[in-house]
């Protein structure tokens, strides 16, 4: 069977490996006789399971020592809460808005705590990305907030703002995975697992072990991130097969080469689709080129009719939800590490193709 490639910017494409393992282990998962799924998250199995993806996503991201591993549950947009009700319950906190995910965010942060907003992209409709002298960052801040790829706009940061001894913290939900970064710079990294990391219902928490402390009375036992430090994430059930799947992509990962491997494939990638805009005339990039997320490449057709034409020519090309998002429309085709070189070569030379054709 010849699968369609598929650009959904989440839940989106696992890679094949994975999932014909999946499909091996499902009624019988290591000799245990049973699946993952049906298995006591307290059972030696599971245990080792969620030691072994620990250490294999430590190794492969080069997670120090002094940062703790957590497995949550809600989504990122359930970090939203956590983080202000965690490290700045009523007092001060910066956010850099890049994007909807970023505004959401401040949004829910403005509940528990005093939130400053230290640059709003919203000016140039989320096309850019700010430079360090454009930020307005505030000296007592408890920690300052961003979202490191702006999933439904198509930016992404090249370099992280310098926030001196502020905790920076890192919404990566699109871009956790996809390049090597410094993991020391940040004081807390978080992820929805559907987007680079696996499926849905696992949310990751990377977070500097200073910063683990007790929290006021008030915040459930379920936000707040001591709960799942002092418990090796397992106070209560955690997503026990979304974990597993998170294995089989970090094994996938390592086998490919690592981090160095996927990054730059995912360099290679996007420069194809990025090659086909600058080349033309008729479509217009969403993101500024210095702002250009490796992940998610947005653009318009000339017209709304021709958006539209292009996402269904597309499907019948086996080339699946290039819609873009309904916040701002157009077309996006999201690239994780998953998707194949051969799925963006395509649609490249699709792109070429339908300009030509449709050219006035
Ligand atoms: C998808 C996404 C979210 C929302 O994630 P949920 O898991 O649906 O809560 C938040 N931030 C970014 C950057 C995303 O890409």
């Amino acid at each position: 069977m010849k699968r369609p490639y598929n650009f959904a910017a989440g839940p989106s494409t696992l890679a094949i490996d994975v999932l014909q393992e999946i499909e091996h282990e499902l009624y019988d998962y290591q000799g245990t006789g049973m699946s993952i799924m049906e298995m006591t998250h307290r059972s030696k199995a599971f245990m080792q399971l969620c030691d072994d993806t620990k250490a294999l996503f430590r190794k492969l991201y080069s997670i120090p020592e002094n940062y703790e591993i957590l497995f949550l549950q809600g989504g990122a947009t359930m970090q939203f809460s956590c983080i202000p009700l965690n490290l700045a319950n009523k007092k001060k906190c910066d956010y850099i808005i890049t994007g909807n995910f970023s505004k959401k965010a401040a949004q829910e942060a403005n509940k528990f705590a005093e939130v400053h907003i230290a640059y709003d992209a919203k000016e140039n409709n989320y096309s850019s990305i700010p430079t360090q002298d454009e930020l307005d960052l505030s000296s007592d801040a408890e920690y300052v907030h961003i979202c490191s790829n702006n999933t439904i706009y198509g930016t992404q940061w090249k370099s992280y703002p310098n926030t001196n001894s502020i905790p920076l913290i890192a919404d990566m939900s699109s871009d956790i995975l996809s390049r090597k970064i410094d993991v020391s710079k940040f004081g807390l990294i978080y992820a929805g697992a559907q987007k680079n990391l696996g499926i849905a219902g696992l949310t990751i928490v990377i977070i500097r072990k200073d910063l683990l402390q007790d929290t006021e009375n008030d915040v459930p036992v379920l936000l707040q991130y001591k709960t799942y430090a002092d418990n090796d994430s397992m106070y209560n059930t955690p997503p026990c097969f979304s974990i597993y799947v998170f294995f089989k992509v970090l094994s996938w990962i390592e086998k490919q080469g690592g981090l160095d491997v996927i990054e730059k494939r995912n360099e290679e990638k996007a420069k194809l689709l990025y090659d086909v805009l600058d080349s033309s005339d008729f479509y217009i990039p969403h993101a500024q080129k210095e702002a250009r997320s490796l992940m998610n490449v947005t653009f318009n057709c000339p017209s709304v009719e021709l958006n539209e034409k292009f996402v269904e020519e597309a499907k019948n090309e086996g080339l699946l939800n290039i819609k873009g998002h309904r916040a701002v429309g157009g077309l996006r085709a999201s690239i994780y590490n998953a998707m194949e070189v051969e799925g963006v070569e395509k649609l490249a030379n699709f792109m070429k193709n339908f300009a030509e054709r449709n050219r006035k």
